[in-house]
């Protein structure tokens, strides 16, 4: 078993760094937050002062962290100058395309192996060990993190070089964005066009206009029992997470010139229901925006 760095234990960190103890590695752990620290204790990880800390003599260091500036900070200033000759880094944090290429360029530049690994499931997946890591960087430094990985999740697909891993989950997020509001715009429709949501559910989970926003996640109550749009749209997968990576799709649309007029909608109408009340909801709430209901 290895000595693992694990920095950022917040909602999901704290569950990942978890499973990596379980496992059976020695977790060195580091939070800004005193609490989180606490918490990590009791999962069985080894509490430390500071991610330079974390990073020194650890065979891999992960990090969950929640943006571009603190995972290029956090390379650049302690896990950099810290860590063991020959150490691999992993950064599961959803950050954008550009960024994650210029920490494994700077990875490799200081001789370190890293790939980028953003994962979908939320807080409970990452509690459970069931997430789904997107893997980005080269075959052997993949195959050095698979294990690790594994020891987190239930899925670790390798999405190709540099960057790969966080441009499946922004793209992947961006058409999960746009058919949640295209099945919202369609169950509005159909109640006013005076269908019962049961039998249009019925129907179109049947027929062409299926996508796991209608079978899985249903904004309106009653087809799904597992979906949020059965307990008041509490997430789920928040607006504010969706916003994020809606807003990260559309600056990568932007660096690489490609056209996104739909994922550029789904983030105008987001923005628009997270600063009308829908922050903290789950993402299908925006059905009540739709709908013309106060959220
Ligand atoms: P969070 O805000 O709960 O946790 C982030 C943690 O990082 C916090 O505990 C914070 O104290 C810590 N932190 C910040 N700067 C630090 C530093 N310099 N050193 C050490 N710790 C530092 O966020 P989260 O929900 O755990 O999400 C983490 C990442 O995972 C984000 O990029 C998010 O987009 C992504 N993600 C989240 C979900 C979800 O459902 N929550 C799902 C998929 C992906």
């Amino acid at each position: 078993m290895s000595t693992v760095g694990f920095i950022g234990l917040g909602n999901m960190g704290s569950g990942m760094a978890a499973n990596l103890a379980k496992s059976g590695h020695a977790v060195k752990a580091f939070d800004l937050s005193k609490a989180a620290l606490d918490k990590a204790r009791e999962a069985g990880c080894i509490p430390v002062a500071s991610a330079a800390e974390a990073a020194r003599g650890a065979d891999a260091v992960v990090t969950m962290l929640p943006a571009d500036l603190h995972v290029e900070t956090v390379y650049k200033h302690e896990i950099f100058p810290n860590a063991a000759a020959g150490a691999l880094f992993m950064d599961c944090s959803t950050i954008s395309v550009d960024a994650a290429r210029r920490v494994l360029g700077q990875a490799a530049d200081h001789g370190f192996a890293m790939v980028d690994a953003p994962v979908s499931g939320g807080v409970a997946a990452a509690a459970g060990g069931t997430l789904t890591f997107m893997v980005g960087g080269e075959q052997a430094d993949f195959q050095r993190a698979e294990p690790f990985l594994q020891a987190m999740g239930k899925a670790v697909i390798h999405a190709g070089g540099a960057g790969a891993g966080q441009a499946a989950k922004i793209c992947n997020n961006m058409l999960l964005g746009a058919t949640m509001i295209a099945t919202c715009e369609a169950f509005v429709l159909a109640e006013k066009l005076g269908l019962d949501p049961q039998r249009f559910f019925d129907i179109s989970a049947k027929a062409s206009g299926q996508s796991w926003s209608m079978t899985s996640y249903c904004p309106v109550p009653g087809p799904v029992p597992a979906a949020p749009s059965n307990r008041d749209y509490a997430p789920g997968f928040a607006t504010a997470m969706m916003l994020k990576d809606l807003k990260l799709a559309q600056a990568a649309a932007m660096s690489a010139g490609a056209a996104t007029p739909m994922g550029a909608a789904a983030e105008a109408l987001y923005a628009l229901y997270a600063a009308n009340g829908g922050q903290e909801k789950d993402f299908s709430g925006i059905i009540e925006m739709l709908a013309g209901k106060r959220s």
